[in-house]
C-alpha cells in the first residue's frame, strides 16, 4: 500500500488536535541536528511553544531559528501473517512543518499563546503572575511549508 499524501486543512488540524506532543528538530552552530519533544499549541496555521529561556534549545535557536517540526498520530500495528515479519506494517498519519521561529515579547500576547499552549490540554484558558510571563520563553512557528502523510488511511 502507498502513502498518501495530506493536504486539506480540515485534515491537517484533525491530526494536530490527536496529537499531545510535537518533536522541533534544530540544527546546532556545529550543523549537528538537535530534536527535542516539546508541548505545543496550535492555532490559525501557527504553532506555539514554550521554554524556560536558558538552555541548549534556547541557544541554538537563538543562534538560528529555522526549525522543522513533526506531528504523527493514529498508530495501529497490524500484519497479515504473525510470524512474516515483512508482512507487518503501522498504519499512521503524520506531518512536517518547517520554517522560521518568532519570538512573541510583548506580555499580552504571550498570555495568549500560553492560552493557545493550555487550550490544547485542557480546553480551558488560566491567568498568569506577571513574574512567570516574564521569564517564560514564547516562540511560535508560522510554517512556509507543510507536508502531510497517511499510510492505511
Ligand atoms: C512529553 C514532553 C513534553 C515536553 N514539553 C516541553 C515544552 O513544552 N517546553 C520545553 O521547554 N521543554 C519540554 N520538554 C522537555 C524538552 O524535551 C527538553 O528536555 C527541555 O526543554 C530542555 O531542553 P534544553 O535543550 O534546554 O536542554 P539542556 O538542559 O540544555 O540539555 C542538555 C543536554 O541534555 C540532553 N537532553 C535535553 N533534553 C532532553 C530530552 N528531552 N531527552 C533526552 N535528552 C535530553 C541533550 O543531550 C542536551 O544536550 C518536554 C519533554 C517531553 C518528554
Amino acid at each position: 500500500m502507498k502513502a498518501r499524501s495530506i493536504s486539506s486543512k480540515e485534515e491537517i488540524e484533525d491530526i494536530i488536535r490527536k496529537c499531545e506532543v510535537c518533536h522541533m528538530a534544530m540544527v546546532d552552530p556545529d550543523g549537528l541536528p538537535y530534536l527535542l519533544p516539546m508541548n505545543f499549541g496550535y492555532r490559525e496555521g501557527a504553532v506555539y511553544l514554550h521554554s524556560s529561556a536558558e538552555g541548549r534549545k534556547i541557544d541554538i535557536l537563538r543562534n538560528n531559528p529555522q526549525v522543522c517540526i513533526g506531528f504523527s498520530t493514529d498508530y495501529l500495528l497490524r500484519h497479515q501473517h504473525p510470524e512474516v515479519a515483512c508482512s507487518y506494517s503501522m498504519k499512521y498519519r503524520s506531518l512536517l512543518m518547517t520554517g522560521t521561529v518568532e519570538w512573541i515579547e510583548d506580555p499580552d500576547e504571550k498570555i495568549a499563546a500560553m492560552n493557545i499552549i493550555m487550550q490544547h490540554y485542557t480546553g480551558l484558558d488560566f491567568p498568569y503572575n506577571m513574574p512567570a510571563i516574564r521569564e517564560v520563553c514564547v516562540f511560535r512557528l508560522l510554517p512556509r511549508q507543510v507536508s502531510g502523510r497517511a499510510y492505511g488511511y
